[in-house]
């Protein structure tokens, strides 16, 4: 895709088009039903990961699709359309898969990253986040102790998506004594390892089809192979993993508001409310379809950003900001349009409203959104002066 081709390639067609049918056929018949009961949606991420949905920007060799970032929004777009529980599992297990890629060695590439493609691992898990440092994660209290056997790992974590049934975490931790931000390591920390323990997951109001729970490490020993990186250089990695995995909460915000501008049709055209040719109608689809578009081109321009290797934290800020608030705003606006019949259990719109809110808050709230992008343009135009 170049700047003015709005024209997907082949490849990126051929990807949205299989997650599209996957959406369809797979996720939407269930999505009401994996939100009414809860729970965690293991089968499906695993039809999801035999056609390399958990592996979109992940090299071939290491067992991905090799489609890049474009096609990865894409993908999170039409999933999270179907069923926005889903598109966690499968946003942050390929955001793992990446950073590994990434900062991993050979070695550990090889032992964890095929596995996450091909739903081994089930998914993974990114476990930054702990009461107190969620926006400021540099205030984490979790340490990890260097022994002659490798590491051990102390404290606690909050709110870690897939934690109840996730193969591996990257976990992070306060190595040495160096204060903030300096003093963070990233360990990748199997499921399995004694000493981490998984607690029950939260009762949300949205997304209940994406278990989100606290961890505990007692006295969790993990080998030296398990740091990622160098040691103390963890902060930088949540950091850019945090870059890329926003352009996949714009992506998911962005499909979740479609969902439910689908629903809403859906409804028009049942005929049991207001007739379509109504201005109260039209206004609502006006207003939903224009935010969600711009929220769109935004998001798929960070992505593309991504994908030609420049610089896109500013933009991927950008793309999260308007999508998930474009998203919350059109649910909202759907729900004020349909009337009581919105807010029916059950109804695809009223779930949209409830999964959604959810967006402004993860991987970054809107208001350190507004900071990141803030202090970028602040800093060109110091640069433009000096
Ligand atoms: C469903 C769900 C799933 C999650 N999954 C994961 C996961 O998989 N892994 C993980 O590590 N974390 C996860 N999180 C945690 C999430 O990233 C944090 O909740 C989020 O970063 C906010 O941090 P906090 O909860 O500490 O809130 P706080 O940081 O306490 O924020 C409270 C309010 O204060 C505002 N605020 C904070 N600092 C500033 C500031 N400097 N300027 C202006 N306003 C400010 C915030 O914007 C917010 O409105 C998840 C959370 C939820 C709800």
């Amino acid at each position: 895709m170049t700047p003015f081709d709005f024209e997907p390639t082949d490849a990126q067609r051929q990807l949205r088009d299989t997650a599209r049918k996957l959406a369809t056929e797979l996720l939407a018949p269930q999505a009401e039903r994996l939100d009414r009961e809860g729970g965690f949606p293991r089968e499906n991420l695993l039809r999801l990961a035999q056609h390399g949905l958990l592996g979109v920007n992940v090299p071939r060799a290491l067992g991905g699709l090799e489609a890049g970032a474009v096609a990865y929004s894409l993908m999170m777009t039409e999933i999270a359309r179907a069923c926005a529980s889903t598109t966690v599992a499968v946003g942050v297990s390929n955001m793992v898969a990446e950073v590994i890629c990434r900062f991993g060695t050979p070695e550990q590439q090889r032992a964890h990253v095929p596995k996450l493609c091909d739903g081994s691992h089930v998914v993974g898990a990114f476990a930054l986040s702990e009461s107190g440092a969620g926006s400021d994660p540099a205030g984490m209290r979790t340490r990890a102790r260097k022994t002659d056997r490798g590491w051990v790992l102390d404290g606690s974590k909050m709110w870690i998506s897939s934690g109840t049934d996730a193969g591996l975490f990257v976990v992070w931790a306060r190595t040495g004594d160096a204060p903030g931000a300096r003093g963070i390591s990233a360990f990748l920390v199997p499921g399995d390892t004694p000493g981490l323990v998984r607690g029950k997951p939260e009762h949300k109001m949205g997304l209940r089809g994406s278990t989100t729970t606290p961890l505990e490490f007692h006295d969790c020993e993990i080998g030296p192979e398990a740091l990622l990186d160098a040691e103390g250089r963890g902060f930088r990695i949540a950091m850019m993993a945090l870059d890329g995995g926003r352009i996949g909460i714009g992506s998911q915000a962005l499909g979740i508001g479609l969902g439910a501008l689908d629903a809403f049709v859906g409804w028009v055209r049942e005929g049991t409310g207001p007739r379509a040719a109504s201005q109260d109608v039209q206004w609502a689809l006006a207003d939903s379809a224009t935010a969600l578009g711009a929220a769109r081109l935004l998001t798929l321009r960070a992505a593309w950003l991504k994908e030609k290797g420049e610089l896109f934290t500013h933009a991927a800020s950008m793309a999260k900001l308007q999508a998930s608030e474009a998203a919350v705003r059109v649910c909202g606006r759907l729900v004020e349009a349909m009337g009581p019949a919105a807010l029916r259990t059950g109804n695809a719109v009223e779930r949209c409203l409830r999964d959604v809110r959810v967006t402004m808050i993860y991987e970054g709230t809107s208001e350190v959104q507004r900071i990141v992008i803030g202090r970028d343009i602040a800093r060109r135009f110091e640069g433009a002066r000096t």
